[in-house]
């Protein structure tokens, strides 16, 4: 099987193997992981943050930023295909009690003008603007790098406002290596960052969150009320250190791998294929006849898993564990199976 549904598959290198064998570990519930604090600091430094905290996942670190910085009945503005409103099980409203309020944006950048205009004046009948979520890359658009400017315009409206700003940024290091622009820059351009650890970088487990000292320890609190206060997990986050400083450059391959496949995949009869920016590819499969599902079920077939992203459209995502000879193999087997749709 070539395995090109999500970034995520990728297993545990063996570098990563063995620094979970070494690790140094304590209680992390006491801050005593001396391990987990090398990862702190170093994603804090990385991202231009005063302190960072390890979390599980990233659906958990986007919820933890929603629970420190709203209250509940507040209204949270973000990208009407974000990941954090699309599959994240509604849990802002079902967790922190808060009001998602959507705006489409164009490759999974919103305008700032409507932002400006969907912020709540102060009235005794509406919610307060607690936050302003942003996600670069922006998953659902295609892996698409939100461009720096449009942050920081963002970021300036929402000062004015006192309104926080949060990226969602599990493929921050694909935007960092796909624009040259660097971690910190973005870092700049919101008060707090989610960055996983676990799908291009090839972390088993992990994600991180950054900030301000204080958000940082009132976000350690809603960790520990989500059950997510863990003991000697150095033993997870020595692979996550290995990951976040030994993996980021190689996502230049992904890219590259990603371009391949989608001028590959233009070749074909049937398909349109969207532009791509880092190592996601999307497809437009109903020119073949099929739907995206009918689609899948064949290229299984063909031993080669991809996701549904519509219902014509289709989702590949270049990783660590297919490499430039698999990519070919993907080519050729679509090329061969629909040259006469
Ligand atoms: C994967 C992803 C998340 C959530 O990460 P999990 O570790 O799967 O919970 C959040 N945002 C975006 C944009 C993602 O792609």
């Amino acid at each position: 099987m070539i395995d090109l549904r999500s970034d995520t598959v990728t297993k545990p290198t063996m570098a990563m193997r063995q620094a979970a064998l070494e690790a140094e570990v304590g209680d992390d519930v006491y801050e005593e992981d001396p391990t987990v604090k090398k990862l702190e600091a170093k994603a804090a430094e990385m991202l231009g943050k005063d302190a960072a905290l390890f979390v599980t996942s990233g659906t958990q670190g986007n919820q933890i930023a929603v629970l420190t910085h709203c209250n509940p009945g507040d209204e949270v503005l973000l990208e009407a295909n974000a990941h954090l409103f699309l599959y994240e099980g509604a849990s802002m409203s079902a967790l922190a009690g808060v009001q998602p309020r959507t705006i489409t944006g164009q490759k999974g950048a919103m305008d700032p003008a409507e932002i400006k205009t969907a912020i709540r004046p102060d009235d005794i009948h509406f919610p307060e603007t607690g936050l302003i979520c942003l996600e670069n890359t922006h998953n659902k658009a295609g892996g698409t790098v939100v461009p720096l400017e449009n942050m920081q315009t963002i970021y300036e409206i929402a000062r004015e406002h006192s309104i926080p700003v949060h990226l969602d940024g599990a493929r921050l290091f694909n935007a960092s290596i796909a624009s040259g622009i660097s971690l910190k820059s973005y870092g700049d351009q919101t008060d707090t960052i989610q960055v996983c650890l676990s799908k291009g970088l090839g972390a088993p487990v992990g994600s991180v969150i950054a900030g301000s000292t204080d958000f940082i320890r009132k976000a350690r609190k809603w960790r520990k009320r989500l059950g997510g206060g863990l003991r000697q997990v150095g033993m997870i986050a020595a692979p996550a250190y290995v990951a976040l400083t030994e993996m980021v450059d190689r996502l230049a391959d992904d890219h590259e791998h990603a371009r391949r496949l989608a001028s590959g995949l233009s070749e074909v009869k049937g398909l349109q294929v969207e532009e791509v920016e880092t190592n996601i590819v999307l497809a437009h499969v109903g020119g073949t006849g099929r739907t995206a599902a009918e689609f899948l079920e064949e290229l299984k077939v063909d031993d080669i898993l991809a996701v549904p992203f519509g219902p014509e459209t289709v989702r590949f995502v270049t990783n660590y564990d297919v490499n430039e000879a698999a990519i070919e193999t993907v080519i050729h087997r679509i090329q061969l199976r629909y040259k006469d749709a």
